[in-house]
C-alpha cells in the first residue's frame, strides 16, 4: 500500500479533508514532499518549529540524552539532570513570581494543570476564560472554549466557566470572589491573531488582584520569542500568576510547562499529594532538546527576528485588496474575509509551493506563523507567493459569480 493508502485506512482521523501533505524530510524553513520538492513552511506545525526543521544543536541535544537514558520514572520522583537544569535556564530568564516549572507533555495538559493549581491555592471553583479563545482539546481545557459547536457533544463539561470578551473591561463583572483563575492569551492565536489591549490587560491584572483571583496567561502560542520578546507579557508590563508555555518550547520535541509562584506551586504536594501525575511530562530527552533550543534562540536574539518579519510581511502584503493583517510579530492572520477566498487561497499556495492553514476560529484567516529562522528574502519570496495565490483564488471565485 502507498503511505498515503495506509494513512487512510489505519489512522484515526479528526477530518475528512486533512492538508494530506505527505513530508518525506524537513530542513530549515522547508518540508519536502514524497519527490523532494521543497515547500516553504509558513506555519512552523502550529507555532513550533521557531528554529526551522534540523538544528544541529538540538539534534545532537536529543542523541545525547538518548543515549544517557530516555524515561526513568515518572515526573518529579527523581532528580534528572535534563529537567533540573533546564528549569533553572527558563527560572532564570523569568522575573520575580514566575519560580517554579512544572513540565507537562501538551499545552492542554498545562492549561489542565492550570485550573487545578488556581483551584487549589485559591479554594474557588470558578474559572473564567475568553470568547473564542483556546487552550487545548482534553476535557477540562475544552471546557475553556466558548464556541458551542466545539463542545455541544461532549456536555456536561467542566463547570463553573464563564467567558469574558477580549478588551471588553465591562466583563470584568465575570471575574469575581468565586473566581480561582482568569485564563487569558494575549494574541488569542485561533480567533485569527487578535491583540489584546494593553489597557485591557493592564486593567485585568488589577481586577484579578483585587478579587484575589489568579491571572493565567495561555503564551503557548505566543512565548518562545514569537510576538517580539521572550514572552509577550513582557510588553504588557505585568506578571502573570500562573504561566502556560508550550508548542516552541520543546524545540520541536513534545514539552510544555505552568509556571508560578514557589508558594503556589508548593501547593501540589499537599493534601492530597500529587496534585498533579503524569507518567512522560518532562521527558528527559524533551527537556534536553528543550534546553538546547533555549540556548541557541537566545543566542540568536530570535525574538528580534519576529519584530523584522512582521514588518517584512505587514509591508508586502498590505495593499492586497479587501484583506486585513491582524496579530503580532510572526503570529499574523491575513483576514480574507471570505471562507472559500481562504480555502482557495491555501490551496493554490500549496500549488505554488508554499504550506499555510487557517484558524480554528477564523476560517477566513491566512496563518502566517513561519520558523523564526526565515530571512528577509525568504520572507519576500513567501509574500510573493501569497499574492499570486490570492489573485489565483480571486480568479476562481469570480469564475464561479
Ligand atoms: N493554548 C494555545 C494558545 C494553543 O494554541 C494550543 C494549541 N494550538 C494549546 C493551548 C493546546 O496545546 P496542545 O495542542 O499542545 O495541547
Amino acid at each position: 500500500m502507498r503511505i498515503r493508502d495506509l494513512f487512510d485506512r489505519y489512522q484515526g482521523m479528526t477530518s475528512f479533508a486533512p492538508l494530506g501533505f505527505e513530508v518525506q524530510r524537513a530542513e530549515g524553513i522547508y518540508l519536502y514532499d514524497s519527490e523532494g520538492r521543497p515547500f516553504v513552511d509558513l506555519i512552523a506545525g502550529i507555532s513550533v518549529c521557531s528554529l526551522g526543521h534540523g538544528d544541529p544543536d538540538v539534534l545532537r541535544a536529543i542523541r545525547t540524552q538518548a543515549e544517557r537514558y530516555c524515561h526513568v520514572m515518572v515526573y518529579g520522583e527523581m532528580v534528572l539532570s535534563p529537567q533540573a537544569e533546564f528549569a533553572r535556564d527558563i527560572i532564570d530568564a523569568l522575573p520575580d513570581g514566575l519560580d517554579k516549572v512544572y513540565f507537562t507533555n501538551s499545552g492542554a495538559e498545562a492549561a489542565e494543570g492550570a485550573i487545578k493549581l488556581a483551584r487549589r491555592f485559591t479554594g474557588r471553583a470558578g474559572i473564567t476564560a475568553q470568547v473564542q479563545a483556546y487552550h487545548g482539546s482534553t476535557a477540562g481545557a475544552l471546557s475553556l472554549m466558548s464556541d458551542p459547536y466545539y463542545t455541544n457533544r461532549y456536555r456536561p463539561l467542566v463547570p463553573g466557566v464563564r467567558f469574558i470578551r477580549q478588551n471588553h473591561t465591562e466583563d470584568f463583572r465575570f471575574i469575581d470572589h468565586t473566581t480561582a483563575a482568569a485564563v487569558v492569551e494575549l494574541v488569542q492565536a485561533e480567533r485569527g491573531a487578535k491583540v489584546a489591549d494593553p489597557g485591557f490587560i493592564k486593567e485585568l491584572a488589577a481586577h484579578c488582584k483585587s478579587v484575589g483571583a489568579l491571572l493565567v496567561l495561555d503564551e503557548i502560542q505566543t512565548g518562545m520569542g514569537r510576538c517580539g520578546s521572550l514572552y509577550l507579557f513582557e510588553q504588557y508590563g505585568i506578571v502573570p500568576d500562573i504561566l502556560l508555555t508550550g508548542k516552541a518550547f520543546g524545540a520541536g520535541m513534545p514539552l510544555a510547562a505552568f509556571i508560578s509562584r514557589g508558594d503556589v506551586m508548593d501547593g501540589l504536594a499537599d493534601n492530597p499529594v500529587l496534585g498533579h501525575i503524569t507518567t512522560f511530562g518532562g521527558h528527559p530527552v524533551c527537556c534536553a532538546a528543550a534546553a538546547a533550543g533555549w540556548k541557541k534562540m537566545q543566542q540568536m536574539q530570535l525574538h528580534q527576528r519576529a519584530v523584522a518579519l512582521e514588518a517584512i510581511f505587514r509591508q508586502e502584503l498590505q495593499s492586497i485588496p479587501n484583506t486585513e493583517i491582524q496579530g503580532k510579530g510572526a503570529l499574523l492572520a491575513l483576514h480574507l474575509h471570505n471562507d472559500e477566498r481562504c480555502r482557495n487561497t491555501i490551496r493554490h499556495c500549496l500549488e505554488l509551493g508554499l504550506i499555510s492553514d487557517w484558524f480554528l476560529f477564523a476560517p477566513d484567516a491566512l496563518r502566517i506563523a513561519p520558523p523564526l529562522v526565515m530571512t528577509d528574502e525568504q520572507a519576500i519570496q513567501a509574500c510573493l507567493i501569497i499574492r499570486e495565490a490570492i489573485s489565483r483564488a480571486d480568479r476562481d471565485l469570480h469564475s464561479v459569480q
